[in-house]
Order: structure tokens, then C-alpha cells, then sequence
């Protein structure tokens, strides 16, 4: 059994503390909402009445607040009581520069810190099914290991220190695209007569519902092919006929203007006869990562 501290007991922090404690651990909690303490109290929780007061001997000191601001306070306000010996486990979602930032300050009082953030959902939470996104020394993962098995059923080692952090931005920052991109498609296909349970089915088995990493990436521009599968002239096309499809059944298409947008920008560089995943290696270009994908000097 280990001593834990839990800060943020909110949506995600409340039923994850929980599962600590099924799994036979002692877990301090704090919260700034008595309402959340109550809970932690009634399913077998300890309160404590600061953050500070609740690290004090902890082994294991676990993060879930909204936002990094929060996660700085907490951290300021228990550097007097953290032990070295501690192992803070940051879980929020957090920009990754706050992640570093707090990562230096806990290591200037000789505190080990992971940053693991998590993806799904509350549901996921209770039944200690998360996906834990994790960043870290090898030798701390490993230890936070046991604990972090009480909460995910998926814990992705994502490559050191800060990396849990990234991870999950980009994860959350790809899924709010396609929300969106999903939502413009749907709204359309209705619109203009389709059955939607059709459409659902039918793309589906599509890139564009199976994702561009698992159909068309693999084979073209992540082998550095860019001969045309598909070409990017021709993607524009459609591209621009389903906008101007919206427009006529007043169906709004930010994410599809977009994308035609981009296109277009592939093709004043010359990349229209390309595949049309030659976009990615345009944009690693444009960013300055070494080593360009296939594209045409
Ligand atoms: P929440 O708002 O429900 O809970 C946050 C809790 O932190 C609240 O109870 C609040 O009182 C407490 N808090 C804020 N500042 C504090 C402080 N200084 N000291 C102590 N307690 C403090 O939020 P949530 O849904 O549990 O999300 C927590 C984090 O997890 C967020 O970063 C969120 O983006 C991420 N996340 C949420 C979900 C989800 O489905 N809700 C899924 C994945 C990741």
C-alpha cells in the first residue's frame, strides 16, 4: 500500500482517486469544492485541508486540475512539503511548455515528476480504462507503473520527458478536426437528399472515416512516394465542387474552404501532380523539419 496525494477531484480526478483507493492505496485528496472532498471522504478517501497538507509524506503525488495555471499554484504552494523522495504525476492537459516549466521547478527541489496526460473519457475514468499518455525517465515510469495501471487499461510510454504532454495535445488537436470536418460532411450529406445512416456506413470504410494514417499514408508519403495515387489536382477538384455544393444548399464549410485553400497552395508550388498527401510534406517543409518527404527541389 502506497501514501498518495490527490490534487483536483473534479470530473476525472474524483473516480480516478477512487480506483487508488480500490486498489488498496491510502489517498490524500484536496480540492478547492468541499463538495468534491465530501466524495472523496465517502467512498473511503482521506481530505486534506491544502494541497501542501495533503503531499506531506506522499509517495506518489497525482495532478488533475483544469488548466496549468492551476497546476503551478498547487506546485508553489507544495514545494515546502514535497519529499524528494516523491514521484509527482502530473495528468492534466496542459500546455507542454507549462509541462517543462513545472518539470524544472520540482526538479530544482530534487523531485521526480511524469507527465501523463489521458485520453477517452469520464466513463473511462471510472472503470479504470483510460488511455495514459506517458512522459518520463524509463526508471520513473516504471515505478509509477502499478499505480498507473489502477487507472488505464493503455499506458503509452511516449518518448521522455514531456513527451505524455505533446502527445496528448496533438492527439485532442487531430480529434477536434475531424469533430469538426465530420460535422460539415454530415450536415452536407443530409442537406443535399443523403440518407445518413448510409453515408455513415459507406465512409466508414473510407479514408474518411478511417483516418488518412491508416489508409492512404502508409503506401505514399511516409514512404516518400509521391507519384499520384490520387492526384492533389484532382482532390482540389472535388474539393472545390463540394463547396460550392454547400454554399448553393447554405451549409457552412469552414474546415472545407480550408482545406481547398491548402490545396490551392500546393499547387502555386507546383505539387498538383502529385499525390494529394504531398500536403504533409509541404507542411514539414514550410516548418523546417530535416529531411523533406519526396518533394520537388
Ligand atoms: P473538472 O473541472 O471537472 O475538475 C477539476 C477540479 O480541480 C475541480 O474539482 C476544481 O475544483 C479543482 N481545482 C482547480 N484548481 C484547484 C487547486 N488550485 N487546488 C485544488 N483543486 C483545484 O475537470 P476534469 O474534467 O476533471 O478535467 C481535468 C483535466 O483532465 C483537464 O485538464 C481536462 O482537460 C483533462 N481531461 C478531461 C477529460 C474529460 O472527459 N472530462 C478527458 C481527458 C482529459
Amino acid at each position: 500500500m502506497a501514501k498518495i496525494a490527490f490534487i483536483g477531484l473534479g470530473t476525472m480526478g474524483l473516480p480516478m482517486a477512487h480506483n487508488l483507493i480500490k486498489g488498496g492505496h491510502e489517498v490524500t485528496g484536496f480540492d478547492l469544492q468541499a463538495a468534491a472532498l465530501e466524495k472523496h471522504l465517502s467512498v473511503g478517501g482521506k481530505a486534506a485541508k491544502s494541497a501542501a497538507e495533503a503531499v506531506k509524506g506522499a509517495e506518489f503525488v497525482f495532478t488533475m486540475l483544469p488548466v496549468g495555471k492551476h497546476v503551478k499554484a498547487v506546485v508553489d504552494n507544495c514545494l515546502e512539503t514535497l519529499s524528494s523522495s516523491s514521484l509527482f504525476i502530473e495528468m492534466s492537459t496542459i500546455h507542454p511548455f507549462e509541462t517543462d516549466e513545472i518539470r524544472s521547478l520540482l526538479g530544482k527541489r530534487g523531485v521526480r515528476m511524469i507527465d501523463a496526460p489521458v485520453g477517452r473519457t469520464s466513463e473511462h475514468a471510472y472503470t479504470g480504462s483510460l488511455l495514459i499518455m506517458a512522459g518520463g525517465e524509463k526508471t520513473n515510469l516504471e515505478i509509477a507503473g502499478p499505480v498507473l495501471e489502477l487507472l488505464g487499461d493503455t499506458i503509452i510510454d511516449c518518448g521522455g520527458p514531456g513527451m505524455g504532454s505533446r502527445m496528448k495535445i496533438i492527439n485532442n488537436f487531430l480529434s477536434n478536426m475531424i469533430n469538426v470536418a465530420t460535422a460539415e460532411a454530415l450536415t452536407l450529406a443530409e442537406a443535399i437528399g443523403l440518407d445518413r445512416n448510409l453515408a455513415i456506413n459507406l465512409m466508414s470504410g473510407t479514408a474518411a472515416g478511417k483516418g488518412h494514417m491508416a489508409t492512404t499514408y502508409p503506401n505514399k508519403v511516409l514512404k516518400n512516394d509521391l507519384s499520384p495515387a490520387f492526384m492533389l489536382d484532382l482532390a482540389h477538384k472535388d474539393q472545390g465542387l463540394a463547396v460550392d455544393l454547400a454554399k448553393s444548399v447554405h451549409v457552412m464549410t469552414p474546415m472545407g474552404t480550408i482545406t481547398k485553400e491548402v490545396y490551392e497552395l500546393a499547387q502555386s508550388r507546383g505539387l498538383g501532380k502529385f499525390d494529394w498527401t504531398c500536403v504533409y510534406a509541404m507542411m514539414r517543409e514550410q516548418a523546417g523539419i530535416k529531411a523533406p518527404l519526396g518533394l520537388p527541389k
